[in-house]
């Protein structure tokens, strides 16, 4: 959070729920209950299912896990980041998958600009992170996770143009 308020100027206190009640409340915040992790844009609250982090502990080596989780705090808090920056984004509808598609793409590239500190400081190992992130989404990949949020290798791609680009690498569209 520290890192994005750096970075965007503008405050970003967004709080973590884990293990949310159904249905949470605003309920435009809602999701189904076998998503693992959204932010909802309503209350700028990330939310965060246990389930996701029994999955992680399922497919991945202890070493992994905190790779798991801290690729999946940096989507979710990029996502903070993104509405932090162009608030405009909370009046689109995502459920249209041509809409979220480039919201999350985006995600997924800004969470690869905050991962960049931490691997020049040799806090976190690229490969491992890559890989891990790779893994875990083809352990969410269907139909329409593909539709929404894209292909497994395509979002490691955004990661990887987020570690290498920077911000400046992430606004596919210009803006
Ligand atoms: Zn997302």
């Amino acid at each position: 959070m520290e890192f994005w308020e750096a970075e965007t100027e503008k405050p970003i206190e967004r709080p973590v729920v884990i293990e949310p009640e159904f249905p949470p409340e605003p309920q435009e915040c809602f999701a189904p209950q076998q998503y693992y992790a959204w932010y909802c844009s309503d209350n700028q609250t990330i939310y965060i299912n246990t389930s996701m982090l029994e999955l992680w502990q399922e497919h991945f080596t202890e070493d992994e896990v905190p790779y798991s989780l801290a690729a999946t705090m940096a989507h979710e808090v990029g996502h903070a980041a993104q509405f932090a920056l162009r608030p405009e984004l909370a009046e689109l509808d995502t459920r249209d998958p041509k809409i979220s598609l480039p919201i999350e793409m985006e995600a997924d590239c800004l969470a690869g600009v905050w991962a960049a500190g931490p691997i020049t400081e040799g806090r976190l190992d690229r490969e491992t992170l890559e890989r891990v992130w790779g893994q875990q989404i083809e352990l969410l990949n269907d139909e329409e996770h593909q539709q929404t949020h894209g292909l497994p290798a395509d979002r490691v791609a955004r990661l990887s143009a987020g570690i290498d680009g920077g911000v400046e690498a992430c606004w596919q569209d210009g803006s």
